[in-house]
């Protein structure tokens, strides 16, 4: 058992993250941002080996200096905070602030206050793997890196909406792999890139308004909100939450994945493909769900998804066994409910 800081701890991905760590025996200390937070993220743990820390703004380089002094003292730090949304204004102080200084100064409060710490681990995306110019039928594996530089980060092609999402996700981890070759400090930096992450989640969210950005397409699909027009998918490749939080966790317990990055991805997938699950496990919700010509914008591209993807390295590295889109979409329809039944 160990002794393991999770930033980010109100956060989708964080929750099934801590979920895994208790679950195999550890112990974990967490950071949210406020007072609040802390109080629901504590009901929804009331007998675990949970403890929790206040870090109100990681855009500050030295946030998280006090929250790596623990005692018992941390053996290991995952990094999941960063801004996850697409209503950017302005991309240094909405994107970059947080998740740039996020990531850099985790590495240097770790560094500098917490010479206990062997591992690190970091929650990148995707995000930091999309390349546009890379050629349809190619695919993406660990090897693929998006190209965006601190030069063109604040050109509108590269600062809005999901493009701004992107940059701050691949500048983040560049210069996380950056501090470690200049810096080589005593732990080892292991780096998760998921690609669109859906699951269940947690049953203490405030409202269906509080479903994080992934999620909300599913929603709106139960909600009826998409009948007359089905969205279009964007980035084509998923994997549950449950999975790629398993990968974070044995990130951290394997040390032969030390120094690597690992594309955690159950496959391709279209919103038709997500339709057609609901509409065949919960026939009430098929009224409200696009239809015929109404979810042309959600179907495949014509000849089928445009890249194709190894995910070999999290399979045989982190043990993975990736779970299917419906049990994905139906365990996650489930959490909704619960989230909506509590609001009546
Ligand atoms: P989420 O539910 O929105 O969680 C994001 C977490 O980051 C929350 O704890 C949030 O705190 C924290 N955060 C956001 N902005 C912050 C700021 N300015 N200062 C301090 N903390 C801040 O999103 P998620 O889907 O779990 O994402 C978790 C991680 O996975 C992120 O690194 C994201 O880039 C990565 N990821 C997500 C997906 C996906 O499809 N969901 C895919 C690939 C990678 P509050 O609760 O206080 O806002």
């Amino acid at each position: 058992m160990s002794n393991i800081l999770v930033t980010g701890g109100s956060g989708f991905l964080a929750s099934a993250v801590i979920d895994t760590l208790l679950a195999r025996g550890h112990s974990v200390v967490t950071t949210v941002r406020t007072a609040s937070k802390a109080a629901t993220l504590q009901s929804q743990y009331p007998n675990a080996q949970l403890s929790i820390k206040i870090v109100p703004d990681m855009a500050q380089l030295s946030a998280f200096d006090e929250a790596v002094i623990n005692d018992p003292p941390l053996k290991a730090v995952i990094h999941t905070a960063s801004p996850f949304h697409y209503s950017i204004s302005n991309i240094k102080k909405d994107m970059l602030d947080p998740a740039v200084n996020g990531t850099i100064g985790i590495l240097q409060s770790v560094h500098k206050n917490a010479p206990s710490v062997s591992r690190v681990v970091i929650t990148s995306s995707f995000a930091a793997m999309f390349n546009a110019a890379k050629p349809a039928g190619a695919k993406y594996s660990e090897a693929d890196w998006n190209p965006v530089t601190w030069e063109d980060a604040e050109t509108p092609a590269n600062a809005q909406a999901q493009a701004g999402y992107r940059t701050s996700k691949a500048l983040a981890e560049k210069e996380a792999w950056g501090f470690m070759e200049r810096e080589g400090p005593r732990f080892t930096l292991t780096v998760l890139n998921p690609s669109l992450i859906l699951g269940p989640v947690p049953p203490t969210l405030a409202s269906l308004e509080d479903v994080n950005t992934s999620n909300q397409r599913i929603r709106d699909f139960v909600a009826g909100s998409c009948r007359d027009k089905c969205p279009p998918t964007g980035s084509q490749f998923w994997v549950d939450v449950r999975d790629a939080a398993l990968a974070h966790v044995v990130a951290v317990e394997k040390e032969e994945v030390a120094g690597k990055r690992f594309f955690l991805t159950a496959g391709s997938f279209c919103n038709a493909e997500i339709v057609a699950v609901i509409g065949e496990a919960y026939p009430e919700l098929v009224e409200g769900l696009p239809k015929g010509e109404a979810l042309k914008d959600g179907q495949y591209p014509a000849g089928g998804p445009k890249y194709g993807f190894d995910n070999s390295a999290s399979v045989e590295g982190l043990g993975v066994k990736y779970r299917s889109l419906k049990e994905s979409v139906v365990d996650t329809v489930e959490s909704l409910k619960v989230i909506e039944k509590r609001g009546q």
